[in-house]
């Protein structure tokens, strides 16, 4: 069985890792093979800049592909289980569980997105990817797919998988240009701040409050640790907020703070002292990091939102063309869960091959349309509860009047009061114990 990922992004990679190891024992040989149309793992998506939460779900369905996935990362990350919630007052909303490794084994981890991706180019042999690949059509024939670049070279592949991201190439395959990606009407301004460049005060907070989530009457602004380093190095940082339009992503940076400073620089924090306040510090140091970064191609992240529209499958009736991560379901960052549900997804497509093509020895036609089934019966509807939720949790950023705004903080004290066990449904998910369940289902069906 030959096998060509479209996309190098975590869902691509961890796809990859995902059939190498489930596969391995296939004979004949089934060979993988990914195309990334970037040039070099150092300029991707998945590396240019930005934090990331990367949740315990997550955590654990890469620790399946590899525990020194989980090693590299903990190593490196900020474990910010408790989160501080505030309004542009600086009141205290409290402080909610996210994630915690005592509950879940793994505790959320706060990182640069580079680390994720850092850790999935671990042990990668070096022909696994064909950087500069640009994927420009993707056909399904009777027999197979065949796969055609950039360059006017076509491959052909008895599986396609697309892990191309929100703009999915793949996705045309199954659906024409009927599902477009949409912009969800919220745009999200970020990047990354050295601590020692902070007030002692804000840099002294970090050890009560290393995660904080503040909102206003337009929009929210969140900064967090985004390493384990004792004192840390780095803050993360992120605002966002409605807009109509997409923004300009090409807009200059001086705009970008005045247009920042206009939004936030009237919030108030506790750690606020009389020589600094705490937005318009973590702006101004944002933007000055931001600028100094510009020409590596890592200055500030403007990145209007865009999501995938439901889809009404994420496979092909062969199973010969699979969606997974964003190219099948981007959903609002609201949820952090993104990343996690793609690693998920690559974790069950692995497995599922691995017992219709390896256990129960059905040829690969068989096994590709069994695979596709049991992924999307066992994924759909899991994804679909947290785009859900993310699009609950997104309405809080929404501009607000007054009395909206007391009701928010009013849901968001309630929620702080909440026990740790709210998070289970997506937290604790085990995505190999799924798999297994589903199996025993199915073969207990008449
Ligand atoms: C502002 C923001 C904040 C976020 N925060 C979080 C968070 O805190 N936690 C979380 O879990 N998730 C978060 N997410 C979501 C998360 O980033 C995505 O869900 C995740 O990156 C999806 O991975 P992917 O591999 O499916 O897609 P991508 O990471 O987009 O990777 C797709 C890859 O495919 C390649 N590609 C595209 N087209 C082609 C082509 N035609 N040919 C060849 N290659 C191609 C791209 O170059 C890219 O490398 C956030 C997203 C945004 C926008």
């Amino acid at each position: 069985m030959k096998i060509v990922i479209v996309g190098a992004g975590i869902g691509g990679l961890s796809v990859y890792h995902a059939l190498k190891k489930h596969l391995s024992e296939a004979s004949p040989p089934v060979t993988v093979q990914v195309c990334e149309s970037h040039a070099s793992p150092s300029s991707t998506t998945s590396t240019i800049g930005g934090g990331l939460g990367l949740a315990p779900n997550g955590l654990y369905s890469l620790s399946l592909l590899s525990p020194s996935f989980t090693e590299y990362i903990e190593a490196r990350a900020f474990s910010g289980a408790i989160v501080t919630m505030r309004n542009s007052t600086g009141g205290l909303l409290g402080r909610f569980w996210n994630g915690t490794k005592a509950r879940y084994g793994f505790a959320q981890a706060m990182l640069p997105r580079d680390v994720l991706h850092e850790a999935l180019l671990q042990d990668l042999p070096e022909d696994a990817v064909k950087w500069g690949a640009k994927v420009t059509e993707v056909r399904e024939r009777e027999n197979g797919v065949e796969v055609v670049f950039e360059d006017g070279t076509v491959e052909s592949a008895d599986l396609v998988i697309g892990a191309d991201g929100v703009r999915s190439i793949v996705r045309r395959a199954l659906f024409g240009d009927n599902y477009p990606a949409t912009y969800d009407g919220f745009t999200g301004i970020g990047g990354f701040v050295p601590v020692a460049a902070l007030p002692q005060t804000l840099q002294a907070s970090l050890s009560v409050d290393p995660v904080t989530m503040s909102f206003g009457p337009r929009g929210f602004f969140g900064y967090a640790r985004a390493d384990g380093e004792a004192p840390p190095r780095r803050l993360m940082w992120w605002s966002t907020y409605e807009a109509a339009a997409p923004p300009d992503r090409t807009t200059p940076i001086a705009t970008i703070r005045t247009q920042l400073l206009a939004r936030h620089a009237a919030w108030r924090s506790p750690y606020d002292s009389p020589q600094a306040r705490v937005f318009e510090t973590l702006i101004a140091s944002g933007c000055d990091a931001g600028e100094a970064n510009v020409d590596a191609g890592q200055g500030l992240l403007v990145l209007p939102r865009y999501v995938t529209p439901t889809l009404p499958s994420w496979c092909s009736p062969s199973g010969r063309v699979m969606l997974l991560g964003d190219a099948a379901h981007a959903m609002p960052p609201d949820s952090g869960q993104g990343a996690s549900c793609a690693i998920e997804d690559a974790v069950t497509i692995g497995l599922f091959l691995q017992h219709y093509h390896l256990s129960e020895r059905f040829d690969v036609t068989e096994s590709l349309r069994r695979t596709a089934k049991a992924y999307e019966e066992l994924r759909i509807g899991r994804v679909g509860k947290i785009i859900e939720m993310a699009k609950r949790r997104g309405q809080q950023k929404k501009v607000q009047t007054w009395w909206q705004e007391k009701v928010r903080d009013w849901i968001m004290w309630i929620l702080c009061k909440l026990p740790e066990s709210i998070n289970d449904e997506r937290f604790a998910y085990k995505v190999d114990k799924e798999v297994v369940s589903y199996i025993i289902s199915q073969s207990a069906q008449p």
